[in-house]
């Protein structure tokens, strides 16, 4: 069969929150523009499901930061006209089986930790980059060397890094800043990332948005509905694509019956992926894939719980976080939870039965649901997350990005992004590129 050949301005790869966003824009502005999603569904990271219950999940718990960009904040009430509920968010850390309040002052920890705080004066800098030396001066031995004993070794995924050769020094910026207890407030904050956590710990008061319906996903659908479907057109579930390349330069791209050609190319997914198509000199057995497996589950009777999720850095859970859906869509009934866990692909191999039976032992071991409570529904999800590449195939990757700016490129990359990152980062970084570049381009 003989493919059809379309031609549009741009097209964009990729239907997560970037792609959709400079679709949004694009199409708003009178810009023909086609977007072309892999999978069946729009969203990429941030989708949500229903169980047979009609219990609404997300992929992996969410919750938007309210006005940690209030141009994020902003741009999506006005999206979904405000229906959305926001609130303080109520979070917990389990450790060595235990549950702490987020943010706790230190002598409120459980004992067992030994925190000791004694030589914190109040110009302490305890931000980003933290090394070890600065956490034992600050917390003490015993406590440092559980959080890189236990609580990192609670990540595969940072675990594999490592064996990537990535520094423990760099790993432990990932763990930091959640798993700390309180102390006083620093005063060298400069960064955006440095300073909202620091407002986070100090004042101990998170607020988030979330909408009051359907989920996460809804902030996905809104900005689709907000598009202009005259000047756009979707396809999902794009199946063998196919990339001809000139250099740096795209010429078509090919899927399912179509061939589409495109002035630009918005690349709105993984850099990896990339590389790895324009024979960059990223080394494949340097590039793992993570994987992220869900649990969600559905309980006959309540769960007791003053949180909307739970940091887990115990090496003896098979989960990285415990989510509380219901919770965030402001149910007075609280009887689901998610868990969720990282990993290099192929570490965990257990079937959706073995789970569920792994994870209900531990979370009753954790006191997180109680033994009679019957499991009435249990969802298991697994789907790739991105790279977990090398320290030599992170500089490589730079080095793509060097090229992508060259004249003869017409690839433009609206968010530069390899990992799950904080939305209110890319919402204005997606709008301010998208902008830039369409207003300097001929
Ligand atoms: C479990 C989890 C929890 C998170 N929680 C939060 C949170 O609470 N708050 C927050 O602010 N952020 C959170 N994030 C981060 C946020 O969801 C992501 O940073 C955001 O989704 C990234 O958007 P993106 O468009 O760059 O990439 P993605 O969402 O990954 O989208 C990329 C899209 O491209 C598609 N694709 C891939 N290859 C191709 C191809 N060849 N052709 C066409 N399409 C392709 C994918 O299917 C996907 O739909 C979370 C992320 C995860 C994974």
């Amino acid at each position: 069969m003989k493919k059809k050949v379309i031609t549009c301005d741009t097209l964009i790869i990729g239907g997560g929150q970037a792609g959709l966003i400079s679709a949004n824009i694009l199409s708003n502005l009178g810009y023909e523009t086609i977007l072309v999603e892999k999978s069946p569904i729009l969203g990429g990271g941030n989708s949500s499901f229903q169980n047979s219950f009609g219990d609404t999940f997300d992929y992996g718990y969410h919750a938007l930061d309210y006005n940690r960009s209030l141009f994020t904040s902003n741009f999506f009430k006005s999206l979904l006209d405000n229906e959305i509920n926001v609130f303080n968010l109520k979070r917990g850390l389990l450790l060595n089986n235990k549950i702490i309040k987020y943010a706790e002052v230190p002598n409120k920890w459980p004992k067992d930790f030994k925190i000791t705080t004694k030589k914190v004066k109040d110009n302490i800098d305890v931000n980003i980059p933290i090394t070890k030396k600065k956490l034992t001066k600050i917390y003490g031995k015993k406590f440092t060397e559980f959080i890189y004993k236990k609580v990192l070794y609670s990540y595969p995924s940072l675990i594999k890094l490592k064996s990537l050769g990535h520094s423990e020094k760099d790993l432990i910026q990932q763990v930091y800043p959640w798993f700390f207890p309180k102390i006083l407030k620093t005063k060298k904050a400069k960064t955006e990332f440095q300073l909202y956590h620091d407002k986070v710990r100090n004042e101990g008061n998170q607020k988030i948005m979330y909408p009051k319906k359907g989920g996460f996903s809804q902030f996905m659908e809104a900005i689709v509905k907000n598009s202009n479907p005259k000047y756009l057109n979707i396809f999902k579930n794009a199946q063998n694509m196919k990339f001809h390349f000139k250099d740096e330069h795209v010429k078509t791209v090919a899927f399912n019956d179509k061939i589409i050609k495109a002035k630009n190319i918005y690349w709105c997914t993984s850099l990896t992926y990339l590389a790895e198509m324009m024979n960059i000199n990223v080394k494949k057995s340097d590039a793992t894939k993570q994987e992220i497996i869900l649990g969600s589950f559905t309980f006959k009777d309540k769960i007791q719980t003053n949180y909307h999720e739970i940091l887990v850095g115990d090496p003896n859970c098979n989960f990285n976080r415990i989510g509380f859906p219901k919770k965030l869509s402001n149910d007075t009934v609280i009887n689901t939870l998610q868990v969720e866990y990282y990993f290099p692909k192929g570490e965990f191999l257990e079937t959706s039965e073995e789970w569920k039976k792994i994870w209900t032992k531990q979370l009753k071991k954790a006191g997180i649901v109680e033994e009679e409570n019957k499991l009435l529904e249990f969802d298991f999800k697994r789907y790739d997350a991105g790279y977990l590449n090398s320290d030599s195939n992170t500089k490589h990757i730079k080095e793509l990005q060097k090229k992508l700016n060259s004249k003869s490129s017409n690839i433009f990359v609206p968010f530069r992004g390899e990992g799950p990152e904080n939305i209110n980062r890319i919402v204005p970084t997606v709008f301010k590129n998208v902008i830039d570049k369409i207003t300097t381009q001929q």
